[in-house]
């Protein structure tokens, strides 16, 4: 709940020596236990040393593009390759994979694997993350339900999820009841969310939102670095418990696709400092 998000924050700007670690225990603890049990194996250097294609080979079980989806998302992909030979390649606008801004506000991008596209998500039927999750601990900001979310690129609203009703405690045993399968559990997982059409098959979601801008709506046009909404926890159970999991869930699609699909989540992250105009790390 956003009393814990209120709490951390205070944390956080207190600036005690220890206060980021305090922070991050915090997150921690107020995520679900099987994300804890999720990220605590992932910190261990076995488990990040998994193979990366073995990975998204079980992921595929869940959330399965077809073939003719993948294809398209490489078609993307693969029609910068030409662009960038071309004199004007630097050029974002020519770029449909180039030229957003980071959508929270001097945010960097997260280190930590869960937090990346291509993320396994053993604990829900061995999904796959399909886009970046800005905490706070690990986005070097503050990220509560009062940050602005900032529209990542000019762009048409297709989505925006304005009448939005939290979810309850049955609809989490009807998750788990499914084991996570199906494209409406994901959906309503990903809370409250607004979609942002770019053109040429690219659109950026936004989910988790405790909140939508005035204006935001479907047919609306936003420009890049327009508030769009709030960070907050909807589609997650701490929604309606006293755990805080106020993040944003930010995603590059790529036709059918996503940005990084098929990449192991370090590969996926330089595709978004690209995106972003960020140096390589
Ligand atoms: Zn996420």
């Amino acid at each position: 709940m956003f009393v814990a998000a209120a709490a951390v924050a205070v944390i956080q700007a207190t600036g005690s020596d220890d206060a980021p670690a305090q922070a991050a225990l915090e997150a921690d603890q107020a995520e679900t236990m099987e994300q804890q049990a999720a990220e605590q194996s992932q910190s261990q250097p076995q488990a990040e040393a998994q193979p990366a294609a073995q990975t998204d080979e079980q992921q595929h079980t869940v959330e399965a593009p077809s073939d003719q989806a993948q294809a398209q998302a490489q078609d993307a992909q693969q029609q910068q390759a030409p662009a960038q030979s071309e004199s004007e390649a630097d050029d974002p606008a020519d770029d449909p994979l180039r030229g957003f801004i980071v959508p929270i506000a001097d945010a960097c991008i997260s280190q930590h694997e869960g937090h990346l596209p291509g993320a396994n998500r053993a604990y829900r039927n061995d999904g796959v993350h399909e886009g970046l999750d800005f905490y706070e601990w690990a986005s070097c900001v503050v990220i509560d339900e009062f940050t602005p979310i900032l529209a990542a690129k000019d762009g048409l609203v297709i989505r925006a999820d304005l009448n939005y009703v939290d979810i309850t405690p049955d609809d989490w045993a009807r998750f788990e009841a499914a084991n996570w399968a199906g494209e409406e559990i994901l959906d309503e997982l990903r809370g409250r969310q607004v979609y942002i059409d770019h053109g040429r098959g690219i659109v950026t979601r936004y989910a988790h939102l405790s909140a939508i801008a005035q204006g935001v709506a479907v047919g609306a046009r936003v420009q890049q670095g327009q508030i769009i909404g709030f960070p907050g926890e909807s589609g997650q159970r701490e929604v309606y418990t006293d755990e805080n999991d106020v993040h944003l869930h930010f995603e590059i699609r790529v036709g059918d696709g996503w940005l990084g699909q098929g990449q192991s989540p370090q590969q996926a992250r330089q595709l978004y400092l690209h995106a972003f105009g960020l140096p390589d790390e």
